[in-house]
């Protein structure tokens, strides 16, 4: 499988390449050029294991390595990490289906993929002859930084860096970083904003000479191994669904994502272009609703007020991967034009007599914090299930957008728990105490079991102390490169 640039069908390259480089040369995102290649057989799906379903998906799309290499990457990215039975366990509530992203070591749905990542990266090198360690560097407001040290926690050629804002993250996220294990985990406070912790990143990317032998590179989520990864949970939603009797092989299942970055939905468009029986994929956004306005209107506008909301993993007016589902819809060039007026403007538009290529798979809603809170209250006392503000947001939409003739999974990607205190809130609980008192008060009151990581976090060993000025980022990065 060939892999080329959503901006021109001429830059192409192979899979480990386009793992190793992130981003095209172009400034745009990688695309595999033939899905069929990549197509999978439904009946024989549905009788494997989740991590055979991984390694069956992910060597379809990555011919560069041999099946047993990638069965091994599975293996060693989700034994003993996830604490399911199974990578995503699907709970039936009511008439609907959660597909729990969450039993990961950071209890989001990001472990799915950033287990898998460090571990192709380490592959592809090794593929190319690439001797060089390799140093992730990011900046983070909480999710994706402690998902990324635990995914490259002692993988073995690599060493990540994080930095965070000092006052930016939550207590729990915090100390998912600072107790992260890994002789080469490195993880240090900035004092500032996010923007200062992210403007520092993007300096030393574009500035800085890194030591002899090593070499930068981000972790971010337009990476194609991020995305990839993510296709296989919607099949063993499927097979899950298939099993318990509740479809018959070959039916259309709806999917409602909380979206952000557009990575995970897009997965599910991914699903279906190999194999899997889709019918909506229902997008949903909570108040920044940029993807909402896009898909009703086709004109998309990040020139808005940015809003904080109960959802923060989905405050993002730019959606990196939008632009994939554009090139493959729309073709390069005028994917091309369409990021470059976005870069220009802040805003395109999609010519009305255009958008059913889109809404025809598509649909998209949205809803604002009050309601989040509604629906956890509501949800937790009709069907005695507790979810996080994320996962609600997609709840709430599914209602909104439900279909009658399929089933309908949606897909949940925190543990109600890194939320405690909305989630609380929502249970009409006066919000009181630290965040690791509210986790308790939580289990308490609705006695849903706490994540295994979370339970214990608060005795957890800081392993990281560093503090730094955000003039400092540089000189930290080059001296943790440097380090043996
Ligand atoms: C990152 C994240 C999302 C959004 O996923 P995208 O792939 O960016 O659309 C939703 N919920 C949670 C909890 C997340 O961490």
């Amino acid at each position: 499988m060939f892999y080329y640039s959503s901006r021109n069908k001429n830059i192409k390259t192979s899979s480990s390449d386009a793992i190793l480089r992130g981003i095209a040369p172009d400034g745009g995102l990688y695309l595999p050029e033939n899905f069929d290649e990549a197509k999978v057989c439904l009946e024989k799906i549905i009788e494997m294991t989740s991590n055979e379903i991984s390694a069956e998906i992910l060597s379809k799309f990555f011919t560069d390595f041999s099946y047993d290499e990638i069965k091994d990457i599975v293996n060693s990215a989700y034994n003993g990490t996830f604490k399911a039975q199974d990578l995503a366990p699907l709970s039936k509530v009511g008439d609907k289906f959660v597909l729990e992203l969450y039993h990961g070591p950071t209890c989001a749905f990001k472990d799915v993929a950033l287990s898998v990542l460090p571990r192709l990266i380490t592959a592809a090198k090794k593929k190319k002859g690439i001797t060089e360690e390799t140093v992730i560097l990011t900046a983070t407001s909480g999710d994706t930084g402690s998902a990324a040290a635990h995914g490259f926690s002692d993988v073995p050629g690599t060493k990540i860096i994080v930095f965070y804002p000092a006052h930016g993250t939550s207590a729990v996220q915090e100390k998912q970083m600072t107790a992260c294990p890994g002789k080469n985990v490195f993880v240090s406070s900035v004092d500032g904003n996010f923007d200062d912790a992210q403007s520092g990143v993007k300096k030393i990317f574009a500035e800085c000479k890194m030591p002899e032998g090593t070499a930068l590179s981000s972790a971010n989520s337009i990476n194609i191994g991020r995305l990839v990864p993510q296709i296989a949970y919607y099949f063993t939603a499927y097979r899950d669904l298939v099993k318990a009797g509740e479809i018959k092989l070959y039916d259309k299942v709806d999917f409602v994502v909380p979206t952000g970055n557009f990575g995970d939905i897009l997965a599910g468009y991914f699903a279906e272009k190999i194999g899997l029986p889709v019918g909506k994929l229902v997008c949903a956004s909570n108040e920044n609703k940029v993807l909402t306005e896009f898909f009703e209107t086709g004109r998309y506008n990040k020139l808005r007020k940015f809003k904080i909301t109960r959802s923060p993993s989905m405050d993002i007016l730019i959606s990196s991967n939008l632009e994939r589902l554009i090139s493959l819809t729309y073709g390069t060039d005028k994917n091309a034009e369409y990021m470059k007026t976005l870069f220009e403007k802040g805003e395109y538009t999609i010519p009305e007599n255009e958008l059913s290529a889109l809404t025809d798979k598509f649909a998209a809603g949205c809803c604002n914090d009050e309601q989040t809170l509604d629906t956890i209250g509501k949800v937790f006392r009709e069907h005695n299930y507790l979810m996080d503000t994320h996962t609600a947001v997609a709840w709430n939409v599914s209602e909104k957008l439900a279909s009658t003739e399929n089933k309908t999974v949606i897909l949940s990607t925190a543990s109600p728990y890194k939320f405690s205190g909305s989630v609380l809130k929502a249970l009409g609980k006066a919000v009181s105490g630290n965040e690791f008192e509210m986790i308790k008060t939580l289990h308490e009151l609705t006695e849903a079991p706490i994540p295994e990581s979370l339970a214990d976090l608060d005795k957890a060993e800081n392993l990281h102390n560093d503090k730094i000025a955000k003039e400092d980022m540089q000189d930290y990065v080059l001296s943790r490169a440097e380090a043996k």
